[in-house]
């Protein structure tokens, strides 16, 4: 792990406040594109395929899109959704999930449902099966057995011992006590600039005491040090022009039990209109719900305003909210996926990418006959950094 990503103070910030755009990413579709299309979120390539094939034989949009989100969440190593992903603070995976048919205008969600794994299957089931839209906890992981969805444990082991080192990294009384031959003394004149490594240190110790096997180890203390975000959303759009689209997550890992982000918001983690369009976001949950991003994004392309600019100027709404400090909006990330009635679609994030991925970009899926990863366009030039910011 390299203690780089510390230092905040990115060189290539030094974009002029007034240009918003970063230029110079991969063109994306304006006039419209080819169908059917479906666009994802990255960790939905593997599973464009299968989806691709159902919507070009006749399947239905909404389906094809939760085929596609499926894949993630029952991947037990996709920490960002589903079966495996990061808990809540008390060690509960708490699931939120929203998807929207745009032939039939309808719509449903769950948010907070613990031992539950296909929340996105389950938001559909709200929308055919009740006169609901959403329903949240103990009730909606009701509903979900009522509706024959297998109850099980979440928490795989590598989320469970991940978790249980956040426990130990912030908590006084996880980890071990004074009387434990383990405990070790915090040096309290250690300078300053030294506490950053002796934290590394301990976390080491710590995931070692844990069980945390070695390979292993580096993940964990990032994902303690910065809690990741992560979730799929996914529209597909077939050859009538219908188009669906929903959005899967665990939320932000170690979050308040109950805390809903934008995921399972309608209008929020994802909107579709069948008139017009369809979008999803991933990223600072927080923050989406403030701009309503999807919800705005579908309203700038029924005021004619292009894919890309469509979501930039959501995106632009999130800058306002902090009027433009990017001392703060370097803890903000946010992808938006836009996919239009007539298939042009783009991908824009605030930031070119975390600075945690390495120097991975952010990306969105797509499948339109060719299945490939496209760069998004981002209004910053650098990368975003995990909130919170550690040590304090
Ligand atoms: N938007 C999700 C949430 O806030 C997290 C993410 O997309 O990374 O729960």
């Amino acid at each position: 792990m390299t203690l780089s990503r510390r230092n905040f103070v990115v060189s290539s910030l030094a974009v002029s406040a007034r240009s918003l755009l970063h230029p110079g990413m991969s063109p994306q579709a304006v006039a419209g594109g080819k169908l059917p299309i479906i666009v994802s979120a990255a960790n939905g390539y593997n599973y464009l395929d299968e989806a691709y094939s159902f919507l070009s034989g006749g399947g239905d949009t909404l389906d094809a899109a939760l085929k596609v989100v499926q894949g993630p969440e029952n991947d037990p190593n996709d920490q960002s959704v589903g079966l495996g992903g990061h808990p809540n603070e008390e060690g509960v995976v708490e699931l939120d999930a929203c998807s929207m048919h745009g032939p039939t205008r309808t719509a449903g969600a769950v948010g907070g449902v613990r031992n539950i794994k296909n929340v996105s299957l389950l938001s559909n089931a709200v929308r055919l099966h009740t006169g609901h839209v959403m329903l949240v906890g103990e009730g909606a992981e009701r509903f979900a057995v009522a509706q024959g969805f297998p109850r099980e444990n979440l928490l795989t082991d590598k989320s469970r011992k991940e978790w249980l080192l956040w426990k130990a990294a912030h908590s006084a009384w996880w980890g071990p006590g004074i009387s434990s031959p383990e405990w070790r003394a915090p040096n309290a004149r250690q300078a300053h600039a030294d506490r950053w490594e002796s934290e590394i240190g301990r976390l080491n110790q710590l995931a070692a005491d844990i069980g945390i096997v070695p390979g292993l180890r580096a993940e964990a203390i990032r994902n303690v040090i910065f809690p990741p975000t992560g979730t799929i959303h996914c529209s597909a759009l077939n050859r009538k022009g219908e188009i669906s689209g929903c959005t899967t997550t665990s939320g932000l890992a170690w979050k308040i039990p109950g805390r809903l982000g934008d995921s399972p918001i309608i209008g929020a983690g994802c909107y579709t209109d069948q008139d017009i369009g369809s979008a999803g976001a991933t990223g600072s949950g927080e923050e989406n719900i403030k701009v309503a991003g999807a919800h705005t994004i579908v309203e700038n392309l029924r005021r004619g305003m292009p894919p890309r600019e469509a979501g930039l100027e959501a995106l632009r709404r999130i800058v306002r909210n902090y009027n433009g400090d990017r001392d703060r909006l370097q803890f903000v990330d946010m992808v938006y996926y836009i996919l239009r009635k007539d298939g042009a679609y783009a991908g824009v994030s605030l930031w070119e990418g975390y600075a945690d991925n390495g120097d991975k970009p952010h990306q969105i899926a797509v499948h339109d006959g060719e299945k490939r990863l496209e760069k998004t366009v981002s209004v910053f030039a650098g990368r975003s950094h995990e909130w919170p910011p550690m040590p304090r």
